[in-house]
């Protein structure tokens, strides 16, 4: 009875602290975001023992008046947010903070100083708040002449000793420490970032004139992304979407490096791993993620910020439009670069190069005078029985039927070659495995098998698209034993894979007869095909039906039409490959995002063999 008390402000404090600090990186996170609202054009930081002996920010923002110090660190006490003492406009919100719940947070489980110059004074004054007991303001010194806000904060949840217990290892609390200022640079090219870990320096930015992200990228994920990467820009019905996000070829083992920024500011959007992953879907294996730096402009009322009380995450108004956009856009730019040489790629290649040539033995130099020994005649095998009719000249498309309006002979002849195309022209096969060509400015290595692989998948997904997939007869139709339980499985399905080009009957207990198969595999080998298929349609739910999980249907067939490596291809199969990989969309990927060629500059040759 009786027993119901209003707490103490100081015990209101720290409960709501818990909620907005949850560790010293989201303390920074809540600094940073005031120096930046305060204009700031530079941010230095020095942290000490994962933040939680010290964390100490420097800004050159506005700063904060001598009367407003006091106001400054009191509950629910912001200027970002005009309230006219009934309501307040919280859906046009253009600030990072407005919930006026950061500096008391901070001051109630730690020891913060606050020392500020405001740029109409001349003076600078200091104000000090220990788990939450405010000493009275004093002047204090300032070097440099221009206004700002130095805040440190030691000691973080010495006042709250139950929270310090749940800290990790500095080595943790460093990283989300990075993590954080990372975040924040990104979304501010403009302004210099410097980031001191325990005295040693982490990282530092410079400030860039421009505002778009490339040039921030390469200081902070690196000059690959910003230099080798597809740039978005598009808009639909007033939102904008810009940024940059990584070939398939330079995907990473985890999500970490998807960076999303809704107007300016750093959000985790957990619908943003399942966006990319459908972006990207046919040109990255399942546990390979792409490197994303997104921005998303949009007018304020669009977008809910205040759901979170560390404002990371938000809510947008029309959810579905967000998510198209961004994959919309994320697959137009992947099958755009289809026939792309990846740089860096090559620079590595280049480098591996290097590295080898000098472990050899090689002579130290060769003597001119070269006797030129043409290489042994290609064989001319024709066209290979498992070789997709496809490849024909007859239904190649234009380019590729260009190609064969030059005069053919059994040699590729130099002055004939479709050199200037962008794949160039083939000069020969290695290992029955690589095509080598040559182009105007250096050569292009194709990897056969996961080139062909590609184009079979991009066939059989546009002749899903239009008329169905067309089948081949089987003559003597294929009797095929398998387990039951996948004999039901790809049974109960049969309808269904016939759209895909493969007509299956049962064939008493443990057995799948085979009457028809997709005609752009060619020759196929059944057992394989049912085989590959079962263990494809065990991992569906039942009810789940073939057409929802088309790529991976698709990709699993397409393995069975490819040209394996260590097949010999005749010129004008070589060429012909090129051609079609050229007009295909997204075949610079195999089905498993792996690179299908790789293209060599003459300059990086000429590098290679210290000529520049
Ligand atoms: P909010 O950012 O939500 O307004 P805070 O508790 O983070 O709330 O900060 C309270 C107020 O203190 C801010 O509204 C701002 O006026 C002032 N302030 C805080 N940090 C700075 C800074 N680095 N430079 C200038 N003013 C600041
Ligand atoms: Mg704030």
């Amino acid at each position: 009875m009786g027993s119901i008390r209003q707490l103490s402000q100081q015990v209101i404090n720290q409960i709501a602290a818990g909620e907005v600090i949850e560790r010293p990186a989201s303390a920074l996170k809540e600094l940073i975001e005031n120096s930046l609202d305060a204009g700031a054009q530079s941010v230095n930081i020095w942290c000490d023992e994962g933040g939680l002996a010290r964390i100490l920010i420097e800004d050159d923002g506005s700063g904060i008046t001598k009367d407003e110090l006091p106001i400054a660190i009191l509950r629910h006490a912001t200027s970002k947010l005009k309230d006219d003492g009934n309501t307040a406009d919280l859906t046009n919100i253009n600030t990072l903070g407005f919930r006026g719940e950061a500096l008391p947070s901070i001051g109630a489980v730690a020891r913060m100083k606050i020392q500020s110059r405001h740029y109409l004074s001349s003076e600078a004054w200091e104000i000090n708040i220990e788990g939450g007991q405010v000493s009275p303001i004093k002047p204090c010194a300032w070097a440099g002449l221009n206004s700002g806000t130095r805040i440190e904060v030691r000691d973080l949840f010495f006042a709250t000793p139950a929270r310090l217990k749940f800290m990790k290892s500095v080595r943790s609390e460093n990283i989300a420490i990075i993590d954080v200022v990372k975040r924040l640079a990104l979304s501010r090219p403009e302004i210099g970032f410097s980031l001191y870990l325990d005295g040693k320096i982490s990282f530092r930015t410079k400030n860039h004139d421009e505002t778009e992200p490339a040039a921030r990228i390469r200081d902070i994920i690196g000059a690959d992304l910003a230099d080798d990467c597809l740039v978005i820009d598009v808009e639909r019905e007033g939102v904008r979407l810009y940024g940059l996000a990584s070939l398939p070829t330079a995907s990473r083992s985890d999500s970490r490096f998807q960076f999303l920024f809704v107007n300016n500011r750093p959000v985790k959007d957990p619908m943003l791993k399942g966006v990319a992953r459908a972006a990207y879907q046919d040109v990255l294996a399942k546990d390979r993620h792409p490197i994303l730096a997104l921005f998303l402009e949009l007018e304020p009322k669009l977008v809910d910020v205040n759901v979170h009380p560390a404002k990371t995450e938000v809510r947008f108004r029309d959810p579905a439009l967000i998510r198209g956009l961004i994959i919309g856009a994320l697959r137009h730019a992947i099958g755009e670069v289809s026939v792309r040489a990846s740089t860096s790629l090559a620079s590595q290649t280049i480098g591996a190069l290097g590295k080898s040539l000098q472990q050899t033995d090689a002579p130290k130099f060769y003597q001119g005078n070269y006797n030129y020994t043409p290489a042994p005649k290609p064989v001319q095998t024709g066209f290979y029985e498992g070789m997709p009719r496809e490849f024909t000249p007859q239904q190649a498309p234009a380019p590729m039927a260009r190609a064969f309006e030059e005069p053919q002979t059994e040699e590729v002849q130099p002055q004939s070659s479709p050199q200037n195309f962008p794949l160039g022209a083939a000069k020969a096969q290695l290992h029955n495995t690589y095509v080598v060509a040559q182009t105007d400015e250096g050569i292009v290595i194709v990897d056969q098998h996961a080139a062909h692989e590609r184009l079979v998948l991009e066939r059989m997904k546009a002749a899903m698209n239009e008329t169905g997939i067309p089948r081949q007869l089987s003559l003597i139709p294929d009797v095929v034993e398998m387990d039951a339980v996948d004999c039901d499985n790809l049974l109960a399905k049969a309808d269904e894979l016939a759209q895909f080009g493969l007509v299956i009957e049962g064939f008493g207990d443990g057995a799948i007869l085979v009457r028809e198969t997709p005609a752009i595999l060619g020759k196929i080998n059944a057992k394989e095909l049912l085989k590959d298929l079962a263990d494809e349609i065990a991992g569906f739910d039942n009810a789940m039906r073939l057409k929802e999980r088309i790529d991976e249907i698709l990709s699993r067939m397409a393995c069975h039409g490819s040209v394996r490596a260590g097949r010999q291809l005749g010129p004008v199969e070589m060429n012909a490959l090129l051609r079609e990989m050229e007009v295909t969309p997204r075949s610079g990927q195999c089905n498993h995002g792996r690179p299908t060629f790789v293209k060599l500059s003459l300059n990086d040759i000429e590098k290679l063999f210290g000529r520049k």
